[in-house]
């Protein structure tokens, strides 16, 4: 679809983004035979790996299984180049999906979704974007992204600033000249790890401004082996299933841990953190069974990684500066190519901003830890409103014309992530509620968009008009989101999993920690006829 002038204004299915989420749910819809649209603010398809285009991005799952299993065809002729996929090859691929399957002309880009109400007498969503059409549907799918609204925070003197600022979710499509240049960096999460050692090669100069110092461990990418690629494609579907029922929904490509920390001795226990180190990626998280679930086990395991921070860098204020002080995991873990070492450039100094955070922005750069640092160019890798900042950037109205804004004031109310009480036939693809952000994204995502095309298809056959979650269900799932999130230690510092970096935001702990459990709790439902739905 290219112009307002060819949008149909009867749909069966208006789907909002055309990420992974919304580019599979479009071609689920259509394989069922609803007539659906997506609409998409970005010029193309690929959401997170469309917008976050900076230097060093990549996933930190591996490609073999970061990437689609609907189709077999797909998943044998697909070539990742590496273990971990840079952004601009997992960009190409959600391209070439959009190619192979005939998506992009159900697809109207450019196009940001700004409200969506529910009419009770047709049971149909009025659904508004910001070139002035409206559609009407039946159904409505979100699959905005849990990480796509920015979060730059409103710091003052930003408008005076005389160099270029970048956020790294809004990156430039050509790119950016960091040579000759004195470059600032605000973060150090996920995104600052990754984008701080690549930025420092060209950089005349780089400032890394670090208000909560992280834990981070070697990724360890290497070049896709061949014989490694031709093992899994010899059994894909094989693989993908047994991977389906893992926690998170990934082959963490290790065996389970076989003791608590405290079971084994001091040497032991350093033999297997060296192991987890060497390994790198998420192996140190299943080094012991215990790592993220008790107190003790966690502080192990965090002091091996501040050590090896003192290892690493040289000057050892500087190490000391980057040994963080929470619960490793608490905040979501880094992986990283040459992080630490890059504090061991002559052209990098980083600033302890602990204290007060980045206190302003001057016309020549920033202020922090009681000194101006003159810059050329600043970049912000300060994260995202996540899970929910997406959802309520829409004004979704619901029966009786209940705004979601208004009931989810006090944090994100609803039933397994899918559906919310009051808003029939809206579903989330990925919402507060549901894993999630904890799991292998993309297959997840795919279980959400099958439950719905099944749900779907069951309202079809059954004749029933509306579907969504009772308050019956809602508050229990609540509960247990809570008490999942209490099992663990994830929700023992500010993190973005509960919104705390957001000021103002509701401290809720969104995603549902136990993706087997989550799993089957959904095919129960199903299995029970929809138990916890009103079906209308
Ligand atoms: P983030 O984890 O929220 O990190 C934001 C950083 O900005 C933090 O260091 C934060 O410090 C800092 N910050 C925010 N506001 C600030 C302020 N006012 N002053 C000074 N510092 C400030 O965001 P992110 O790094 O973009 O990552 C978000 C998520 O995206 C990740 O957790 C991950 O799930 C996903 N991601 C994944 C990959 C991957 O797969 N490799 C890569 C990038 C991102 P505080 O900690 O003190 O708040």
């Amino acid at each position: 679809m290219a112009t307002d002038s060819s949008a149909p204004r009867e749909l069966d299915a208006v789907v909002v983004g055309a990420g992974f989420a919304g580019m599979y749910m479009l071609y689920k819809l259509r394989e069922l035979g609803f007539a659906a649209v997506a609409f998409e603010r970005g010029t193309g398809v690929g959401g997170t790996w469309y917008w976050n285009r900076y230097p060093g991005a990549r996933c930190d799952a591996p490609s073999m299984q970061y990437s689609y299993q609907f189709s077999e065809a797909l998943q044998q002729e697909w070539r990742w180049t590496e273990k971990y996929a840079s952004q601009p090859e997992i960009l190409a691929y959600a391209n070439h999906v959009a190619d192979r399957f005939g998506l992009r002309e159900h697809i109207q880009f450019s196009t940001s979704v700004e409200s969506a109400v529910f009419d009770e007498e047709s049971e149909r969503w009025r659904v508004t974007t910001d070139r002035g059409e409206a559609v009407s549907a039946r159904f409505v799918v979100l699959g905005a992204g849990c990480l796509s609204s920015r979060n730059t925070p409103k710091f003052p003197g930003l408008e005076d600033f005389e160099g270029e600022w970048f956020h790294t979710s809004d990156w430039p499509h050509e790119g950016v000249d960091f040579r000759g240049k004195r470059v600032g960096i605000v973060g150090t999460g996920s995104t600052g790890i990754q984008a701080i050692p690549v930025i420092a090669e060209s950089a005349e100069h780089l400032t890394v401004f670090q208000r909560t110092a992280q834990y981070s461990v070697p990724a360890r990418n290497t070049p896709m082996d061949p014989a490694y690629e031709a093992r899994i494609k010899a059994d894909y579907r094989g693989f993908r299933e047994r991977n389906y029922r893992k926690p998170m929904a990934l082959d963490v490509e290790l065996d389970p841990p076989e003791h608590r920390t405290f079971e084994v001795d001091a040497e032991e226990r350093r033999r297997t953190y060296e192991a987890g180190w060497e390994t790198g990626g998420i192996a140190l998280f299943f080094a012991f069974q215990d790592a993220v679930t008790d107190r003790e086990a966690n502080e192990a395991v965090s002091q091996y990684l501040r050590d090896k921070i003192a290892e690493i860098v040289d000057d050892p204020e500087t190490a000391k500066a980057l040994m963080p002080k929470h619960i490793y995991a608490c905040k979501r873990p880094c992986l990283d190519t040459h992080y630490f070492e890059t504090y061991n450039r002559p052209n990098v100094t980083l600033v302890d901003c602990s204290e007060g955070g980045v206190e302003s922005i001057t016309a020549k750069g920033v202020r922090a830890a009681g000194a101006e640092h003159e810059l050329d160019v600043l970049v912000f890798a300060t994260g995202f409103d996540a899970m929910t900042g997406s959802i309520l950037a829409i004004d979704i109205r619901g029966r009786g014309g209940r705004s979601l804004r208004d009931k989810w004031a006090a944090g994100p109310r609803s039933y397994l992530g899918l559906s919310s009480e009051g808003f029939p036939n809206l579903f989330m693809i990925s919402g507060p509620g549901s894993p999630s952000v904890l799991t292998n994204m993309i297959p997840t995502i795919e279980q959400h968009v099958n439950w719905i095309g099944d749900c779907l298809v069951h309202l079809r056959e059954t004749g029933h008009r509306t579907i969504e979650a009772t308050l019956e269900a809602e508050d229990p799932w609540l509960i247990q989101v809570r008490a999942a999130a209490d099992q663990t230690l994830w929700d023992a510092c500010d993190n973005w999993y509960q919104g705390a970096n957001i000021p103002g935001k509701p401290r809720v702990f969104m995603p549902y920690v136990d993706w087997p459990g989550y799993l089957a709790k959904c095919e129960e439902v199903v299995a029970n006829g929809y138990e916890g739905f009103a079906l209308r």
